[in-house]
């Protein structure tokens, strides 16, 4: 099937993570028969110094034309450009798997969760007023909103251990994270097969170190799966690894969870595979919406090359290893074949 990908590369190391994940995703097309056009978007920082704007309405134009946008970290920019789409395109969910992996430093190793965090409200809406003796910042949570994305994270434990905890703090935020859990509660009596628990925030924080075994689906607003889903990312090894998607009804934006790294852009060091893995994500996206089984097993099979390159201590100076950003993707890209698990 033949697919428009909207490909922004970023600032920073987004160029090259991008190069490395070309490399895997020309390599997944010729193995499996897919068609998938790259068409490059510009958006960031860079595009900011060349044109004036940091997301221009042509790339906006681009991104709305296209099946689906894979997206490079983007640095002081960042909220012109992810939140900016997030919001024109009501992306409502926010979604960050933390998985352990073969020979990456982790808390436990037998993690396997995914944080499913409210995208659109909660105190992130900039809804803040004040002066420099008081200020306050409102807190809207709708029905709406918390039932979509419960039924999101119902749906998405149906494909995985058919478990969803959602995280709140509805003892103390009685009216706004009460109203998150009837809702959430709600949303349950439609998935029997699926169980439902709940934890205070504090008792998540805690939890997550302790015991992420215990996670599949977690499910939270805003602010708290901000929080939550970068603690997750470090339970699990670390930054460099880290993929994400951000999903609408009909558009999803994939995405590492990390910025765009100064400190080590142009070195040829950073780790590709959060932008690889977003990537997969994508692929997986795509192959459930249009019911592509070789589109599922590209997805499948990247994961699995990175696993077996990380299984043989093939990696960036950030997981001990000496390969470079471009070797490291070659290496993941020479695991991928038709055979592939
Ligand atoms: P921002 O403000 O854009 O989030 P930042 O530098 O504060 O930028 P990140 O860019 O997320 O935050 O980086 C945090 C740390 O993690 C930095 O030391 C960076 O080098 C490291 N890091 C982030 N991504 C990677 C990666 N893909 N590979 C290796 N190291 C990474």
């Amino acid at each position: 099937m033949d697919y428009r990908v909207a490909f922004i590369e970023g600032d920073g190391i987004g160029p090259e993570q991008s190069a490395a994940t070309r490399e895997i995703l020309d390599k997944v097309c010729r193995t499996f028969n897919l068609s998938l056009d790259l068409i490059p978007v510009q958006a960031g920082d860079r595009a900011l110094e060349r044109s004036g704007e940091a997301l221009s309405e042509d790339s906006i134009g681009t991104i709305m034309g296209s099946d689906c946008c894979l997206k490079g970290p983007v640095g002081q920019t960042a909220y012109d450009v992810i939140v900016r789409l997030r919001r024109k395109l009501d992306l409502y969910a926010n979604v960050r798997p933390a998985k352990s992996l073969p020979n990456v430093p982790c808390i436990n190793a037998q993690t396997d969760l995914v944080i499913v965090r409210e995208n659109t409200e909660d105190l992130y809406s900039g809804l803040e007023a004040g002066d420099d003796q008081k200020a306050t910042a409102t807190r809207m949570i709708t029905r709406r909103a918390s039932e979509r994305i419960a039924k999101f994270a119902f749906e998405l434990a149906r494909q995985r251990r058919r478990k969803v905890t959602a995280i709140h703090k509805a003892n103390v935020m009685k009216k706004t994270d009460g109203l998150f859990l009837s809702a959430c509660r709600e949303v349950a009596s439609s998935y029997n097969d699926v169980h439902l628990s709940d934890m205070l925030v504090d008792a998540a924080a805690m939890n997550l170190v302790r015991s992420p075994q215990e996670f599949d689906v977690v499910v939270t607003t805003n602010m708290f799966g901000d929080i939550l889903s970068d603690e997750a990312a470090q339970v699990t090894g670390g930054l460099g690894l880290a993929a994400s998607a951000n999903i609408g009804d009909s558009f999803a934006i994939f995405e590492p969870v990390h910025g765009c790294a100064p400190d080590i852009s142009g070195k040829n060091m950073a780790n590709p595979v959060s932008l690889i893995l977003s990537a997969a994500m994508m692929l997986d996206w795509l192959a459930r919406r249009k019911n592509d089984q070789n589109a599922a097993r590209a997805a499948k099979v990247i994961q699995q090359a990175v696993e077996d390159c990380l299984a043989a201590k093939e990696f960036t100076p950030d997981l001990g290893g000496h390969l470079g950003t471009l070797e490291m993707g070659k290496a993941i890209s020479n695991r991928i074949s038709a055979e592939g698990r």
